[in-house]
């Protein structure tokens, strides 16, 4: 029996267009939640900023990766998540 969780994911991939699709294969299960709420704009701002920042980490390590990360040019730095106040 398919969770709520897992039936609203479905619900997300069946609105996604074909490169979104495409894109999808490459989420990790661990952060497919997110990317979907996220690429179908039902999440807020500050967690679609999470899942891109996943994304350009190539998903792995994430919170050390983005926490250290020295791109200080990206747009997104001084709102990604992690960060130690
Ligand atoms: S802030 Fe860093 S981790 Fe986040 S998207 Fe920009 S370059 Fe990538």
């Amino acid at each position: 029996m398919r969770s709520i969780q897992q039936a609203k994911n479905q619900e997300l991939i069946n609105a996604l267009n074909q490169d979104q699709k495409r894109q999808l294969q490459f989420v990790p299960t661990k952060y497919r939640s997110l990317w979907l709420r996220a690429i179908s704009g039902k999440t807020s701002k500050t967690q679609a900023i999470k899942s891109k920042c996943q994304e350009c980490c190539g998903w792995e390590e994430v919170i050390e990766r983005v926490r250290g990360c020295s791109i200080t040019q990206c747009p997104l730095w001084h709102f990604r998540p992690y960060q130690v106040s």
